[in-house]
């Protein structure tokens, strides 16, 4: 069995949901298929959201009916039969009367989780049915039955083990089998998520749960391009990269990737295909085991990161500073991930500065603590190993014109790291393309 997951724009429109539909039976093999929510509704959610936080239920209201109107009018367009558009449209019925009973409860945290699982429960809803017009004997399995994460906010991996494994075992003879990503529960069995974009990891993580042939990510592109193509010109497609140079590009930044989504299928040996639903015959993106030698993959970028630098001349030669700066950071729950440091002091990066504050009131103890915002993390991902002599050099030589805030190497041998500040960003990526992938 695969598992296939399809993106909010491939199941964005009628049209694409006829197709995705299509891609599902392709085989005639029974797979298990993970969807997003359609592109664009997540986003709404969140906004009906902050309009209830605001105390603003008439603009909640008014955002609810807009989306409702652009669901009634997707049904319309996808059925064939009116069986089908009126089952549809009363279950649609009742999701919008549901998110318009948000309008008036006590709005928290745990209310908007609600709603912002409404997105894949509408999806999945919609492409189970046309399916099942379609005679295709298809079936919803719910995900809030299957995926829950524990008291760290990790996925629990052996109860979604032995979740999902028994709901295919109890329901044989399925020609698919149809999930919702992104959403899940928590350790407290109320509605969770796994973050923005967690429908990857959704996939991912159900797919090392069944120990799958391979896990599909279908998107909107032919695949993990070089560079970030919203922001570089002329960037292509990677045929394949080894699962640690992936994990390494989606943690850094590249959005064809949840974060942290490769780890699971990493762990499980499963490989990951990135297919492109635009264009289904195109190779798209195959990341396994296989490590090829002496090439560059990639280049990705991740935003919003803040450098703390603490110096301190007493730590010269002084062993145990650097277990009592990262104690502070672990006190508060704050993960670093760039690290540099020099015999007068350490230079580390964070993406979450929720307790800065704090964390730099605590660091003044040990010395003299400089905060930079608005950084960005630059990955180059590849063979950068030891063996592999001047990739780094070449790296290096392409940004001689940007101001380099710190560089990481040597941590594993696939990544080197450049810290610059936002607005050189765009300048650094496409350098960067210019030296490392020019033909
Ligand atoms: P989905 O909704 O299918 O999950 P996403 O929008 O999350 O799709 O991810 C696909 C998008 O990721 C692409 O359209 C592209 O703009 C963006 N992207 C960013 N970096 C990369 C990269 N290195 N390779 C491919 N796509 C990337
Ligand atoms: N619908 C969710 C989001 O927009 C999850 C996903 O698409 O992966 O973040
Ligand atoms: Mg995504």
């Amino acid at each position: 069995m695969k598992v296939l997951k399809f993106g909010g724009t491939s199941v964005g429109t009628p049209q694409r949901m006829q197709e995705v539909s299509r891609l599902i039976t392709k085989d005639g093999v029974a797979n298990l298929v993970v969807l997003s929510a359609m592109s664009g509704t997540t986003n709404t959610l969140v906004e009906i959201s902050d309009y209830l936080y605001k105390k603003n239920p008439e603009g909640a209201n008014t955002i609810i009916n807009r989306l409702e109107q652009k669901y009634m009018d997707h049904v319309e367009k996808l059925y064939n039969s009116d069986e089908w558009r009126n089952k549809t449209r009363n279950f649609l019925q009742e999701e919008f009367d549901y998110l318009r009973s948000f309008t008036k409860v006590h709005f928290t945290s745990f209310e908007e989780k609600v709603i912002l699982a409404q997105g894949e429960i509408m999806s999945t809803n919609m492409v189970t049915n046309y399916m099942k017009e379609c005679g295709v004997k298809a079936i919803l399995l719910s995900a809030l039955d299957i995926v829950r994460t524990d008291k760290n906010a990790e996925p629990d991996f052996n109860y979604i083990k032995e979740r999902i494994n028994d709901a295919l075992k109890n329901n044989p003879g399925y020609d698919t089998y149809i999930t919702q990503g992104f959403i899940c529960r928590n350790a407290y069995g109320e509605v969770d998520n796994l973050l923005r974009g967690g429908s990857d990891y959704s996939a991912c993580l159900l797919g090392a749960a069944i120990q799958a042939e391979e896990i599909q990510i279908w998107t909107d592109i032919d695949g993990m391009h070089n560079n970030d193509p919203r922001i570089v010109e002329n960037t292509e497609p990677v045929r394949q990269m080894h699962f640690e140079e992936a994990a390494e590009l989606a943690y850094f930044g590249a959005k064809i990737l949840h974060p942290t989504c490769i780890q699971p299928a990493k762990f499980a040996g499963v490989p990951v295909r990135l297919l492109n639903t635009m264009d289904p015959t195109a190779p798209g993106t195959i990341i396994n085991n296989d490590f090829q030698h002496g090439t560059i993959k990639a280049v990705a970028a991740k935003d919003n990161i803040t450098c703390v630098q603490i110096q301190s001349s007493r730590m010269l030669l002084a062993y145990g500073f650097l277990r009592k700066v990262f104690e502070i950071f672990e006190s508060y729950k704050t993960s670093i991930d760039m690290v540099c440091t020099s015999e007068v002091g350490v230079s580390v990066t964070i993406d979450n500065p929720t307790h800065l504050a704090s964390i730099i009131d605590e660091l003044k103890k040990y010395g003299t603590v400089n905060v930079d915002k608005d950084m960005v993390i630059i990955c180059v991902v590849g063979d950068l190993g030891p063996e592999n002599v001047g990739f780094e050099t070449i790296a290096c030589e392409a940004l001689r014109d940007v101001p380099v805030r710190m560089i990481s190497f040597g941590g594993s041998s696939h990544n080197i790291s450049f810290l610059v500040k936002k607005e050189h960003k765009k300048r650094t990526l496409q350098a960067l393309s210019n030296t490392l992938f020019k033909k």
